[in-house]
């Protein structure tokens, strides 16, 4: 009996499970072991080109438990028991509801990577053979289908590429995504078998193509990444999730790739991370990739970005790779090698989203500390509203403008010095009184009108 007391039911599972015998020990070790349970993962994919989409949920769980959780045995127990439960598993990992139904069960970052399009199955394949080999990737993406700003570039290779991204698959056992912006390509995708879509900021903008989207996706359960719009609009960003998650009955994530705006800038898409932030707050438990690779534009930024995404508690990357960036025929100035892939991970400082037990109650009081503080801040602000009040009707009362120009200047010089004898940065407090001298403003006109005598008709 297998410890849920549920065996599985697929045929094709079966077939295998009956087959399988796996030893207590390997020649060779740990790397012998590895190498029996990646023989084992192919083979369970494919079993799934002739079984459908279950088997090849259980190939998934299999082959991420084996390279990159390896001393999981559990997998191992459950899987001469009952593929049913890899099968959950791997839905486990795609943050589904199931056994304890998280994306925490994966190690940040989750890495998604791979191409910004798929060029040729050359390409697509050595790609992907780099990445599988340097076990940092969980999930292989190309592009197919590109949406491109203007028309005669390179508008992707289309439906071929879905052959190549299955031999992917096959040959390397990494689950693979690619982008869909219509009902024609969720169908071709469905068809194929493909393990994750996404949809891209361009779509993003559109409710008609997502509800499109949503509505052929229809109760498939297939995870679906919703990356945000191209311009800085959350309730868009949050609506496109909303509908794509009450129609696939799937795990839904989002992903941050910044937002688009006019001129020369530092990044190709400002980050503004306080809107994948609004987004956590809206909808904690849609876990959120960074997608570093459009954000910064360039080569040597993606490591900058990625680093800030892991601060902010993201739960992983998606970072385009190519085995020749400088040729790539789409986004060749931001594509690295798989080979700086690795040294980018390796290099990566990944914080604990959570305090460890022993650590939580100095946490604890430090918050509490701070919520003391805001409070008092907060009462402060107050307080300087109701004196501003209280000038505005001295104005009125004297006939005298709003705005004072020599008593800002004033302000914002005193306030500079005595901020900065605390080592506060002057970028900051300019700011902090930007705001506080606005509100005041507004205060103080307010006043004004309700207590200026208005002729009564
Ligand atoms: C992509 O991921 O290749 C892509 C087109 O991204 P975005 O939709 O973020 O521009
Ligand atoms: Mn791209």
């Amino acid at each position: 009996m297998c410890p849920l007391g549920r065996a599985g039911s697929s045929p094709a599972l079966g077939t295998l499970s009956k087959g399988v015998r796996l030893p207590s020990t390997y020649p060779g070790g740990e790397i012998g072991r590895r190498a029996v349970l990646r023989r084992l993962c192919l083979r369970a994919c494919w079993f799934e080109s002739s079984s459908g989409y279950e088997s090849l949920g259980f190939a998934k769980a299999f082959d991420f438990h084996a390279f990159y959780r390896p001393k999981n045995i559990l997998i191992e127990t459950r899987m001469l028991c009952s593929s049913y439960l890899c099968f959950v598993v791997v839905k486990n990992i795609f943050g589904a509801p199931s056994l304890s139904a998280s994306i925490d069960s994966v190690q940040r970052p989750f890495v998604m990577s791979g191409p910004c399009s798929a060029e040729s199955r050359e390409q697509v394949l050595a790609t992907a053979r780099a990445l599988a080999n340097s076990e940092k990737v969980h999930l292989f993406r190309a592009g197919i289908w590109k949406p491109r700003t203007r028309p005669n570039a390179f508008e992707g290779v289309g439906q071929i590429g879905l052959e190549w991204l299955k031999e992917v698959r096959q040959t390397t056992g990494l689950p693979v995504a690619t982008e869909v912006a219509n009902a024609q390509h969720v169908e071709a995708c469905m068809e194929a078998g493909l393990d994750v879509l996404w949809i891209g900021a361009r779509t993003t903008v559109s409710p008609f193509a997502v509800q499109e989207i949503a509505d052929a996706l229809r109760g498939t359960g297939i995870p679906v990444f919703v990356k945000n719009p191209m311009h800085a609009d959350l309730k868009l960003w949050i609506g496109a999730i909303e509908r794509i998650s009450a129609s696939v009955g799937g795990p839904v994530w989002a992903m941050h790739r910044g937002f688009s705006s006019y001129g020369l800038k530092e990044y190709r898409n400002a980050p503004m991370w306080e809107i994948p932030i609004g987004l956590r707050s809206v909808l904690p438990e849609i876990p959120m990739l960074c997608d570093p690779s459009h954000i910064a534009g360039r080569r040597n930024l993606v490591h900058v970005v990625a680093q800030k995404a892991m601060d902010l508690g993201m739960h992983g990357l998606m970072i385009e790779t190519h085995n020749q960036p400088e040729q790539a025929w789409s986004d060749a100035e931001q594509q690295i090698t798989p080979q700086s892939l690795v040294t980018l991970i390796d290099e990566l400082t990944i914080r604990e989203v959570h305090a460890q037990p022993e650590h939580s109650s100095g946490l604890e009081s430090l918050r509490l500390q701070m919520d003391s503080l805001d409070e008092q801040l907060i009462e402060l602000l107050n307080a300087r509203m109701n004196l501003a009040k209280e000038i505005g009707r001295f104005k009125l009362e004297h006939g005298m403008t709003i705005l004072q120009m020599e008593r800002w200047k004033e302000v914002i010089e005193t306030r500079g010095g005595w901020a900065d004898r605390w080592g506060l940065g002057p970028a900051f407090i300019s700011n902090l009184l930007e705001q506080l001298h606005k509100e005041s403003i507004r205060v103080q006109n307010e006043e004004m009108i309700q207590n200026s005598k208005v002729p009564t008709i």
